[in-house]
């Protein structure tokens, strides 16, 4: 589950729900009912590029020590 943030086109209010993620783009507005709100990125942390095979950190040392 994750909180999600959502803007209403139907009556223009921001509220939050959470969610499991699958049905993410499933909830409706609780002040309208307006069955397709915009979710907003801004909640969700993303961890994105976890060691992802980047060989540029590798720190080599030719001719050291
Ligand atoms: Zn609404």
């Amino acid at each position: 589950m994750a909180l999600y943030e959502y803007d209403c086109p139907g009556c223009g209010r921001l509220f939050e729900k959470r969610m499991p993620m699958a049905e993410a783009d499933r909830a409706t507005c609780p002040h309208c009912g307006n069955s397709h709100p915009k979710r907003r990125l801004s909640r969700i942390n993303v961890k994105g590029q976890a060691s992802s095979g980047g060989s540029s950190a590798v720190s080599f040392a030719p001719g050291g020590t």
